[in-house]
Formats: structure tokens, sequence, C-alpha cells
């Protein structure tokens, strides 16, 4: 990016968009851009000091600041007005929410007019993308990526030097440096400076210290979530077609699977009827492939207190997910996180299909080992997009679980509760469990264990069974969804449970 940065400045580009948190960071490298041939002076505005000129290369006035200048509109008239010929940049730091007014914008379209010609670049620099509408032709945007590999390793020997500790190995250093990619420079200075207080020491044990900082560092994002995955694909009863697909891309990340000349697996979508295991497929998943699980929370993306808000959360969550590759992103509910998709009527329409777009071009263009792992639960509401040959590898449908595949689960949660399970007749909890989801089974399981509970006593097989009649499934109160979903599913989406599938191979 320094680089792309560097050739639009020699290029003499009036006007760069600079999308970044990390302020600090990205005054360094145009800093050092500026002392390239031809030197530039370097001046940077904020609306607390106006503009103030930095660095070696500055005047006698150095370190002051130009009077009068606090205001955007002053600032950029005095840096259009200025008779320096000198070659020069100007950042503006977190200029956006003054774009609303309508001199701000004229301003700035009379300084790339002025600038032509010339070597004067100024360069917004804020965490958020917002570009007037009437400067969308004048501006060119980038973002400033998140510290790489070289740029921890930094951060990790400024760190190493501080700390008395024997020379460490190139494999600690290498996951001391894994530990903390996702994080911005400052994070990954705290987060290893934490590890290095709690233990006095920066060793490959203080690994683990690094790793849960950046989870909770990622949590209070609050759009990423790390997601435990204590179960395993063996507490997922049925569904064997899924499972067999998962388990042999157990190894689809490797560099094993690339020099063999396989692509990169992209994402799947599930489709299905709530409570039979989407989510609980995801986190095994996880596990099963050794990666880490992140969920994006959509719900969270939308941020309506500054036009571009919400893109802008999208794609530094993104970016996020994309640095802690090799991963799996999951998104939950796509139906409802994309309901206002391309042509939508919501009032918010705007907001959603920039969103969406976002999101769908990001799909498309992506080339790190993100898998995305989705589900859905309505399809009426899903954008056609998602549905499209290419986007995700696979599109799974999950049905409520026939009579072999409640007798599993349910032995799958008693198991769970209490080892003995000779005492319980699988067969007849299956069949009395006619249309119920996982979740129901698994709900009754508990239902029945409060009962006795209350009476101090063991549960047994009677206490399950009125568990099961007292319940009215969701398939019952909701036939026509389900019988919906299952309609459309049958002819477009490939299903999860093995019966299904060769019912479905034998139709066709
Ligand atoms: P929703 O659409 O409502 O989010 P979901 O399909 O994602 O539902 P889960 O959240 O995965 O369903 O299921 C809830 C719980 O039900 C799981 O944590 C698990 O305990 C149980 N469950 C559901 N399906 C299964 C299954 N096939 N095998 C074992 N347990 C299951």
């Amino acid at each position: 990016m320094q680089e792309q940065l560097s050739i639009l400045i020699q290029a003499q580009y009036p006007l760069i968009y600079l999308n970044t948190p990390e302020e600090e960071r990205a005054e360094r490298a145009i800093a050092s851009i500026a002392e390239l041939k031809p030197l530039r002076r370097l001046f940077v505005w904020t609306s607390t000091r106006g503009i103030v000129e930095q660095g070696q290369t500055s005047s006698q006035n150095s370190g002051a600041a130009q009077h009068n200048t606090e205001s955007i509109q002053a600032a950029l008239q005095w840096v259009i007005r200025a008779d320096q010929k000198d070659p020069a940049i100007y950042i503006f730091k977190d200029a956006h929410p003054f774009f609303d007014h309508p001199v701000t914008v004229r301003c700035l379209r009379d300084a790339v007019a002025n600038f032509k010609g010339t070597q004067k670049t100024i360069i917004l620099m804020s965490p958020v993308q917002v570009i007037p509408i009437e400067l969308e032709k004048e501006i060119v945007v980038l973002d400033f990526p998140l510290p790489d590999i070289k740029a921890i390793e930094e951060v990790l020997d400024q760190q190493l030097g501080q700390v008395r500790t024997k020379k460490v190995s190139a494999e600690t250093r290498e996951k001391l440096v894994r530990a903390t990619l996702g994080l911005t420079q400052d994070e990954a200075e705290k987060v290893y400076r934490k590890a290095q207080v709690t233990n006095g020491k920066l060793t490959e044990e203080e690994v683990d210290i690094v790793l849960s900082e950046k989870q909770q560092l990622i949590r209070r994002n609050g759009i990423l979530e790390y997601m435990e995955e204590d179960e395993d694909i063996d507490d997922v009863g049925g569904l064997e077609e899924l499972k067999h697909w998962l388990q042999q891309r157990s190894n689809a990340f490797s560099q094993k699977a690339r020099n063999y000349g396989l692509p990169q697996p992209k994402g799947m979508l599930i489709l299905g009827v709530p409570g039979c295991g989407k989510s609980l497929i995801a986190k095994t998943t996880a596990r099963l492939w050794s990666l880490p699980l992140i969920r994006l929370d959509m719900g969270r993306v939308y941020d309506g207190s500054t036009v571009g808000k919400s893109e802008a959360n999208l794609r530094n969550a993104l970016k996020v997910a994309e640095s802690i590759s090799p991963m799996i992103l999951f998104i939950d509910e796509l139906d409802k996180a994309f309901a206002g998709g391309a042509g939508s009527a919501d009032s918010d329409a705007g907001t959603s299909s920039r969103i969406f777009g976002t999101f769908l071009t990001w799909m498309q263009e992506k080339k790190s080992p993100v898998f995305v792992m989705a589900t859905a639960n309505r399809i009426e509401k899903l954008p056609g997009e998602f549905l499209r040959k290419g986007r995700f590898d696979e599109l799974f449908f999950v049905d409520l679980p026939n009579a072999e595949e409640r007798r599993d689960i349910f032995g799958i949660h008693l198991r769970k509760r209490r080892p003995d399970l000779d005492r319980f007749d699988l067969e007849q909890l299956s069949k009395v469990s006619d249309g119920f989801s996982g979740a129901e089974i698994e709900q009754a399981v508990i239902a029945a264990m409060y009962e006795a509970f209350a009476q101090d006593r063991e549960f047994t097989q009677l206490d399950i069974i009125s568990a099961v009649k007292s319940t009215t499934p969701l398939s019952r109160t909701m036939t026509e969804q389900v019988a919906a979903l299952r309609d459309w599913a049958r002819m477009r989406a490939r299903p999860a449970a093995t019966s299904v599938a060769e019912y479905q191979r034998m139709e066709f």
C-alpha cells in the first residue's frame, strides 16, 4: 500500500482518501514518502490544532499551528492560498464529519483545481469512508492495511529487546507473530506488553496469553466474535452427506492441496429448518479443520450514526477476518442480515444495498483463506445473488431429522448427561418425537431432567416421553413455512442427510 500511495503522490494525484484507524502508523508511512525526491513538506490538519507543519524538512515554524486554521474551510483556504511553491503533502485527519457542508466540498474542489500541475497532494485520513458525491470522480480511495507479518515482527523485536529473555526460537517467534495478526500495531504492542508483564517473559508459553488478549480485543470491536468450538463432529446426529463433504475438505487449506492444484474452498450456505444443527455444524467444522471460528454479527455492522459507517464497519471486520486467516467466518441468518439486498424498498435500503454490495464484492474477490459458513432459515428473503452458482461452493439443505437421526440425536444428548444409555429405549423416543428438531429433542431431555430433579429423583424414559408430548414442535406451528422451504430446497440444494440424498438421487 505504501508503494501505491507513493506512486499516487509522485504521479501528482491531488486528492487521496486513506482509510485507516491507525493514524500514527499511516502518518509515519506518509512521512517516509515525503522524504523521497523531490522532498515534500508535510502538514497535518486536525480540528483541534489547525494546520501544523511536521518533520525535518519543515521551516522554523515547525510544530507551531498556523493561526486560525482550526476550521476546515479556513484550513483548506490557507492551503489553496499558500504561496509556497514547494512540493507538499497536506494530511487532513477526520475531515469526514465536515463534508455535509457545501463550502467544505467546494473548497476541496477548488484545491483539486488549484493543485493541477503542482507537486501538492491532500490526503483525507479517516477510519470511516465518507465521500461526498461531488468528489467521487476526483478522489482515489486507499485502504491502509493492518500490519503484515514483517511489521508485526518489528513490533515483537522491539518488545523482545526490552525483555531480558533468552533467545526465542524461529518457531516461537512465528507463533507469537501469527497470534497478533489482525491487530493494529498499537494493539499488538499492548498485547505483547501484557503477556510479558503477566509472566515476566515472552516465550512460547505466552502465546496463549497473546491469543486470549487478541480474542478480547476482537470481542471489543463488537462485530466479530470468537466462538468456542468444544463440540465434535460426533456430537452431530445425522447430516451424513454434509459431514462427509466437510471431512473430505479437512486439509483443503493446506499447501499440499494447493500443490495438488485444488482451489481454495470459498464457503458454504446451509439452509434449513430452525434448530436442526446449522450453528452446531459450524462449530464442529472449526474443530474438524483446526481453524478458528469467528462469528460476524451483521446486526452490529449497521450503524446509522454517520453515512458510510456501516460499510466501514463491514470492511474493517472483513479486513480483520482476512488477517487471521486461515479461518472460518460464520454468518448466522444470512437471510435476515441481507434482507434489504439490492432492490429493497426498506427505508434504509441505501445502506442495506451498499452493505450487500460490499459483501458480495468481497466474496467475489477474496484471495485469502477465509471460509464463509453462512446459514439461512428463509429463502424468500435471501437475495438471489447468494444462490448463484460459484458464490458458495455448496448449498446444503438441513431438514428435520428422520426417525433414525432422531434416535441418534437422543443418544447424543442422553450420553452427554448420563453414560448409562441402556435404560432408555431410543427407538421409542424417536417414534414419539416425529416432527421434532434437534434443538427440541435436546430441550425435551432437559425438561424431563428438571421435572425429575424437582421431585428429587432420577429422570426416566417416561419423563422424556411426557416432555415430548407436552411440546408442540415448530414444524407443526410453522407447517407452511417448513413445506415451502422443503419444496424450494428439493430442487436447488444438496440434502445434508444421506437418506434424503439417496431418495432424491432415485427420483431424478
Ligand atoms: P437456528 O436456525 O435457530 O439458529 P440451528 O439450525 O442453527 O438453529 P443449532 O443452534 O445448531 O440450530 O441447534 C441448537 C442446539 O440443538 C444445538 O446446540 C444442539 O445441542 C441441538 N441440535 C440441533 N441439531 C442437532 C443434531 N443434528 N445433532 C445433535 N444436536 C443437535
